[in-house]
């Protein structure tokens, strides 16, 4: 297998943790959406979604995600990738789609432990946790009916990625070369 593989799930299930990894152990190349627009707009998520509100930040991103889908990668999505349908569909027909599965106390606590890594401050002043159990009661049909493999996010980043080389071994090209 040479085809793409999607990460996708909710803020700090591991997607770029794990997509590294996976990456590594498979010889293909990482690459994350929300760091693909930063490089290419200048901007954070942020930022964007300040100038030109959320529709403008989606926009952008389907546009990112279709750009940097390729061969041999391992792309790392945001978490609101799967809320457009066609973003899905895209998702689903050019590559594997993994949802990292992860319950929101175990989310909130990585979160809480390393705010620096993309923690955007709680809007409403609520509980992180409770943020997060609603984001993802939001989602979870959308992660699951976006993926072709689910897997439980709340192990080691190494146990995660073991148990998603074991599950794509026979489709998988361990050391892809590049065409
Ligand atoms: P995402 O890209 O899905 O938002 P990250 O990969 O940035 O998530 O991970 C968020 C935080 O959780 C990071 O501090 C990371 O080190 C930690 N983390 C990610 N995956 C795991 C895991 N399987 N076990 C323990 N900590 C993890
Ligand atoms: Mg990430």
């Amino acid at each position: 297998m040479t085809q793409p593989i999607f990460m996708v799930g909710a803020r700090g299930c591991g997607k770029t943790t794990v997509g590294q990894l996976l990456a590594l152990t498979l010889g293909y190349e990482f690459t994350d959406t929300d760091e693909m627009l930063l490089r290419s707009t200048g901007q954070s998520v942020a930022q964007i979604v300040e100038r030109e509100g959320w529709a403008g930040f989606r926009a952008k991103e389907s546009e990112v995600l279709k750009r940097v889908t390729g061969v041999c990668k391992v792309i790392a999505t945001g978490g609101g990738i799967v809320l457009a349908a066609a973003n899905r569909q895209f998702m689903q027909s050019h590559g594997t789609v993994i949802y990292l599965h992860a319950h929101a106390d175990v989310l909130a606590r990585r979160l809480e432990a390393f705010p620096q890594d993309d923690q955007r401050p709680s809007l409403t002043g609520r509980p992180i946790v409770e943020e997060i159990a609603e984001v993802l009661l939001a989602r979870e049909t959308l992660y699951q009916d976006a993926a072709h493999h689910v897997f439980d996010a709340a192990v080691s980043p190494d146990g995660v990625v073991a148990a998603i080389v074991r599950q794509l071994q026979p489709q998988c090209q361990l050391g892809c070369s590049r065409p």
